[in-house]
């Protein structure tokens, strides 16, 4: 099922639109919004929620799962003679495999979920990121 997962100008809530939903008011404050999620089979070439053409890719996997995994293997060590850490080291080499990637925008952090891969997208940029952060001034240049 593809979706764009985008926040709300207004608000700030975070908001879903999944394929084939027609553009709807925020569900949260109201805020007329016309974002739509792209056809299934459509290749992300911009941002759906803001039209921005600089995206990158990233894994579709949440940092904290990896973490509790590891704590699981942890607390089971003294009864496996630690292999229970090598087990979770490898289960998460594998579900570091199997997720998808998600499509993110730079310039509004909408995710963009299940959509094919579009080999036109890099990888996540610190340099890029930084110029939407902080605008064409390096950090630190316009001190308050
Ligand atoms: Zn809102
Ligand atoms: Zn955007």
């Amino acid at each position: 099922m593809a979706s764009v997962h985008y926040l709300c100008p207004q608000c700030e809530a975070r908001l879903a639109r999944v394929a084939g939903e027609p553009a709807r008011a925020c569900d949260f404050c109201g805020a007329q919004t016309n974002v739509v999620a792209p056809a299934e089979d459509a290749v992300i070439g911009q941002c759906a929620a803001c039209g921005h053409a600089e995206l990158y890719v990233q894994k579709d996997f949440n940092r904290t799962t990896g973490i509790a995994l590891v704590a699981v293997g942890a607390v089971f060590v003294p009864w496996t003679w630690g292999l229970s850490l090598l087990a979770v080291t490898v289960l998460d080499y594998i579900v570091w495999r199997v997720v998808k990637d998600v499509i993110v925008c730079y310039e509004c952090q909408a995710v963009h979920r299940g959509y094919a891969p579009n080999p036109a997208i890099p990888p996540f940029d610190l340099a890029t990121h930084d110029r939407h952060v902080y605008g064409a001034a390096p950090p630190g240049a316009e001190e308050k």
